[in-house]
């Protein structure tokens, strides 16, 4: 099921006598259980397309859905739609944990009754039970992120935003947002993350969206997209490092040597010769060369300068 839809999404913003065309042409939909990375460069129109999606501000043209509900239309489609912003930006500092699900429930359109008991089941499910009458200020930066999941997540919603999700954790913490992400999406939570961590994105999404200068550049599943751009190169590591003739001979067939011990071969072709220049040298590494999203993000973003 589609849980999230944007269809040509255009916002244009007047500021003195400067037009900014912010967001060009937008398309997205995002399935039940799927994770869509939205990745862009600063000012690409990343903030602009999520606001519109999210019902905050209406677009110039085109429209957008929560389980099939025009938020511009019917408010009441927000219901459907939680979002854990940058900085923990969806929770108050001064309350405790279980005052922020409870009032972040009421606001979501559950009872009191019905907040504090989907609070408490999220409190215990993210193991934050022993600090639910904690100021949040009070709490690890983790744990805020973690609460600031289950406040997004207190009135059960049908789309999840993720805005830098993992920024300024440390290494337990985002393998914990890591794990709750999937989780979160195993569940049939459709999620539109938005992050500059690259390795992030190529971690959690099944398929990236790229927009530059306001239009969506690319939009495949991760995979498909890594290997387009991974072509047929291989990598072959030594576990010593070469000698002066055989890199001379590596040279003069044309393949790429980096720190004297790791073989690029762009001409899989050529891959039996690298083998018998290289023989008896013990191999450490042999394998196809992936393109990592971080090279494919600069490419694409380059060509559309
Ligand atoms: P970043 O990664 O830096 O957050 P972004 O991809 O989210 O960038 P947007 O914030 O959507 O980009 O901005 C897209 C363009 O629209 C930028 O040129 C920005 O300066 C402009 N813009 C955004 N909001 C407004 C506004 N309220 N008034 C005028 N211009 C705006």
């Amino acid at each position: 099921m589609i849980a999230l839809e944007a269809y040509n999404l255009k916002k244009t913003y007047r500021l003195n006598k400067q037009i900014v065309e912010a967001v060009k042409n937008v398309s997205l939909n995002i399935a039940s259980g799927e994770v869509v990375a939205f990745l862009g460069p600063n000012g690409a129109g990343k903030t602009t397309s999520i606001k519109m999606m999210a019902g905050l501000i209406k677009p110039d043209f085109g429209w957008t859905k929560i389980s099939g509900i025009n938020p511009h239309i019917k408010p009441s489609a927000l219901e459907k739609l939680g979002a854990v912003l940058e900085g923990n930006r969806n929770v108050y500092w001064r309350l405790t944990p279980q005052e922020n699900l409870e009032y972040f429930g009421v606001l979501k359109g559950l009872t009191y009754y019905q907040a504090r008991k989907s609070g408490i089941a999220l409190l215990e499910r993210f193991g934050l039970q022993h600090k639910r009458r904690t100021a949040v200020q009070q709490l690890s930066r983790g744990m805020q992120q973690k609460l600031a999941f289950a406040v997004a997540l207190v009135h059960q919603p049908q789309v999840l935003l993720l805005d830098e999700p993992t920024l300024g954790l440390d290494v337990e913490a985002t393998e914990d947002v890591k794990v709750l992400v999937r989780e979160i999406a195993a569940s049939g939570c459709a999620i539109l993350l938005t992050t500059h961590q690259l390795d992030i994105a190529e971690q959690l999404a099944d398929r990236i969206a790229i927009i530059h200068k306001g239009e969506i550049i690319t939009q495949l599943p991760t995979d498909e997209l890594i290997r387009q751009f991974s072509g047929k190169a291989y990598k072959i590591e030594v576990e010593t490092v070469l000698d002066r003739v055989r890199i001379t001979k590596l040279e003069q067939i044309g393949v790429e040597i980096r720190e004297n011990k790791i073989i690029y071969v762009d001409q899989p072709e050529l891959i039996y010769q690298v083998f018998n220049i290289i023989e008896p040298l013990e191999l450490k590494v042999v394998e196809k060369a992936e393109a990592d999203l971080t090279q494919i993000f600069l490419k694409l973003v380059k060509q559309g300068v």
